[in-house]
């Protein structure tokens, strides 16, 4: 089966400025696919380029192994879910979502069977007669997405979908999303600057910087194994150390990543021989309901953090002297050029 989506290295200026800067990737038939990135590192382009909003200046675009490039937006077999929705507020939910079907000339019967099942396909059976104006943001938001996926595109295209949305509802449509996705076989190519939805949600997860792909992994990959400072960094939280006595011939820079929650405080139950100790003066110590964040100096002046479960134990008082340890094989070495 051929991938649902390839990037053959694609670049899109706009001026001097590289917006997506030669980008090569797959997305699977039936992946839920993310792309993260700080704000303007390329995102949304990415995705216009799949949708065709956007050609590129160079390379190639593949979608279901045929180029696209000849193709205009309503020919692509892909549909967008916009972050503000875009739905008519005049037309009722029912021909707001049968609407894409009425432009490809379905006829009505057809149509609005198909964006009632639509509509039940996002829990919003009873609401086709209301205008959007009389729904709530999550409401709203699964209306666009039935809207969508009425027309049964081999891509759906999401664009921040739910970045509208307060943190609960939030979390309860990330996974009534991933479920709905699961359960119909769409390929999702889901674009977000929030690293924990990405890692929550996905397959896998192309990290942006700058136009360019830092790593394309599982979520526990990228979580375990970053690529680069930069990964392990915006991909949760992370101790980034120098290791300046590890700095090679080649003029090469070897770092180390530690997930704070792989600090432990004191060496209880840790074997020395497969461990790191490190002492330290305390110089913070926050709350954090579930954990303690405990931020430690070391003597040569790094910083670590480490996240201790919050029952049980006491806490250290800040100034003190505390020892730090950690299996050698949580710490993940990166290569960098100096
Ligand atoms: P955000 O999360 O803020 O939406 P993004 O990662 O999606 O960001 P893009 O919207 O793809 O980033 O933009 C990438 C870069 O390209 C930005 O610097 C942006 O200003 C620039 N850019 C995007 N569209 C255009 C355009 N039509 N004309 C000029 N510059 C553009």
């Amino acid at each position: 089966m051929p991938h649902a989506v390839t990037f053959d290295h694609v670049s899109r200026l706009f001026g001097q400025m590289r917006a997506v800067d030669n980008v090569s990737l797959t997305i699977n038939e039936g992946e839920f696919f993310s792309m993260l990135g700080p704000s303007g590192s390329g995102k949304t382009t990415c995705l216009r380029l799949i949708a065709g909003f956007e050609l590129p200046s160079s390379g190639r675009i593949l979608i279901a192994g045929q180029d696209a490039s000849a193709l205009a937006p309503f020919e692509r077999d892909v549909n967008t879910v916009f972050q503000d929705y875009a739905l008519f507020p005049t037309m009722d939910v029912l021909n707001n979502v049968a609407y894409g079907l009425m432009v490809k000339g379905v006829g009505k019967k057809e149509r609005l069977a198909r964006a009632e099942e639509a509509l039940s396909m996002v829990a919003l059976a009873d609401y086709g007669s209301r205008k959007p104006g009389e729904l709530s943001g999550g409401q709203r938001q699964r209306v666009a997405l039935a809207r969508a996926l009425v027309g049964r595109p081999r891509v759906l295209l999401l664009d921040e979908p739910l970045g509208a949305l307060d943190l609960k509802l939030r979390e309860q449509m990330q996974s009534e999303l991933k479920n709905l996705q699961r359960k119909l076989g769409i390929t999702f190519v889901f674009v977000t600057h929030d690293q924990s939805e990405a890692l929550s949600m996905s397959d896998r997860v192309a990290v942006f910087a700058k136009g360019r792909i830092e790593q394309i992994a599982t979520p526990q990959d990228l979580y375990d194994k970053p690529a680069s400072r930069f990964v392990a960094d915006f991909v949760g939280t992370s101790n980034v150390v120098d290791a300046p006595l590890a700095q090679s011939l080649t003029g090469q820079r070897r770092i180390f990543a530690i997930r704070p929650e792989r600090i432990q405080l004191g060496c209880a139950g840790i074997v020395t021989a497969h461990a790191v100790r490190a002492k330290g003066v305390v110089r913070d110590i926050a709350f954090l309901g579930a954990v303690n964040r405990i931020e430690v100096e070391l003597a040569g002046k790094a910083v670590l953090t480490a996240l201790t479960p919050s029952f049980g134990g006491a806490l250290p008082l800040i100034g003190s002297e505390v020892e730090l340890a950690w299996r050698i094989d949580a710490m993940h070495w990166i290569t960098e050029a100096a």
